[in-house]
């Protein structure tokens, strides 16, 4: 008889998940020879979402199947739509057309997160998103296609409400972006729209006179203290009366964790994410580990928590792994522990903004951030080549950035 390790999501801290379960199986050896660890997600791909912002997301899918070989864990390509913690299986709706159910003996839920649509007027219907690659190559296509309409007021006003992590970066990008589509003429009205009194509400004050001055430099508008109430085919309507007519809005409202966290978790916090125990178990869900979006776990002995971020997923994943492993296999398990935190905020052709600690302490900027930016966007986050040792070196919980 097999004993089933089944992680849910082939994100940041699914496949890091994958890696740091494996690497227990792998030193294991014999003990460990009737373990099979499985991932279920809806592509055998690593969606990079950090880079949906940029010009080409297309190309923001990494395949992963090979390295899920190199490892030794299977794949199945589909999406768990239930969970029975009781009977310990899920139900699974296969890519390829069809169900599935499958049984496991531990599970690890790392389903991560979508953006957050409340229920205003218009905003279905009326605002593009890069949260996901699929809406991302929509909004592209969507700015190629404004270059043969007629130039209007309307066709080079741009919209992006939400000016935290995500809406800066996008705003930031459009005007290089633009005149890539558009040539250097091009002169776009680029306008973020942020609900909160301040631009970057939760980046705190270490970095906002950096992002002023870049949204200056590169003459990007802004309106604070009101959000927008309603979308229509012509542009938005903010909170403090202002109507803005706009052929292209951009929302990103912040993100809810996946749905299945209220299948499995007895409580949720506001972003819909599970409350885990110091080594990542589920509270209130026996045989149940979670990693990444989907969990807010206690970071270090300061009482900071993780955030909805690629670092917190990928070292999440790490420790979900070994430990979801060792609890398989009766060895002690590990107290998830990130006490290094750092931000590095792209703000387009002025550079990037690097801080360090929860206090967000201004490391670099320019250039300087930029260089620091690409190198944690082209290389940190992405995931190990498919070589089995090297590969399982990753799925180490030891390892820390500093
Ligand atoms: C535009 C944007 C920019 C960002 N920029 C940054 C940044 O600069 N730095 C940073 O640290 N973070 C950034 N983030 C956040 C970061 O991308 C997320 O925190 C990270 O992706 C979380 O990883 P995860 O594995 O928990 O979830 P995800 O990346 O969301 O992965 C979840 C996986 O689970 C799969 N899945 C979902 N439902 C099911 C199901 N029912 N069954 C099976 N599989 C399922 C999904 O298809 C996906 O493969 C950004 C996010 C966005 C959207």
């Amino acid at each position: 008889m097999k004993r089933n390790i089944l992680i849910v999501g082939g994100g940041f801290a699914g496949l890091w998940t994958a890696l740091g379960a494996a690497r227990v199986v792998d030193k294991q050896g014999d003990a460990a020879s009737d373990v099979e660890i499985t991932l279920v997600s809806p592509r055998a791909a690593l969606q990079v979402r950090p880079r949906l912002h940029e010009a080409r997301p297309e190309q923001m899918a990494v395949p992963f199947q090979p390295l899920l070989d190199a490892v030794g864990v299977k794949f199945i390509e589909g999406s768990v739509e239930r969970i029975h913690p009781n009977d310990h299986s899920v139900d699974i709706a296969l890519a390829a057309g069809g169900a599935r159910s499958a049984s496991y003996d531990r599970l690890v839920l790392t389903s991560g997160s979508r953006l957050f649509r409340p229920p205003l007027p218009g905003l279905a219907e009326h605002a593009f998103a890069v949260d996901q690659i699929d809406e991302a190559v929509k909004l592209r296509e969507h700015l190629e296609s404004l270059a043969s309409k007629p130039d209007t007021a309307a066709r080079n006003t741009f919209v992006v409400v939400g000016g935290g992590f995500t809406g800066l970066e996008v705003a930031t990008e459009l005007p290089e972006r633009l005149h890539a589509i558009f040539g250097d003429a091009m002169r776009p009205r680029i306008v973020v729209v942020e609900r909160a009194d301040v631009i970057g509400p939760d980046l705190g004050p270490g970095p906002r006179p950096q992002i002023l001055e870049a949204l200056e430099k590169l003459g990007i508008e802004t309106c604070v203290g009101g959000g927008v109430v309603s979308f229509d085919a012509k542009g938005v309507v903010t909170g403090t009366g202002e109507r803005i007519d706009a052929s292209t809005v951009i929302w990103t409202g912040g993100m809810v964790a996946s749905a299945l966290t209220g299948q499995v978790a007895p409580e949720v916090d506001r972003q819909g994410r599970m409350a885990v125990t110091g080594d990542l178990r589920v509270v209130g869900a026996k045989d149940i580990f979670g990693a990444g979006d989907v969990v807010r776990a206690l970071t270090d002995d300061e009482g900071h928590y993780s955030l909805m971020s690629c670092q917190h997923a990928q070292f999440m994943g790490r420790f979900a792994g070994h430990n979801v492993a060792a609890d398989l296999l009766g060895l002690p398990t590990r107290e998830y522990r990130q006490t290094f935190y750092a931000t590095c905020l792209d703000l387009g052709a002025w550079g990037a903004v690097y801080t360090e600690g929860w206090d967000r302490d201004v490391k670099l900027t320019h250039a300087e951030g930029k260089a620091r930016k690409i190198l944690i966007n082209t290389q940190w986050i992405y995931p190990p080549a498919p070589d089995r040792v090297q590969a399982l070196a990753v799925g180490d919980p030891d390892i820390q950035y500093a």
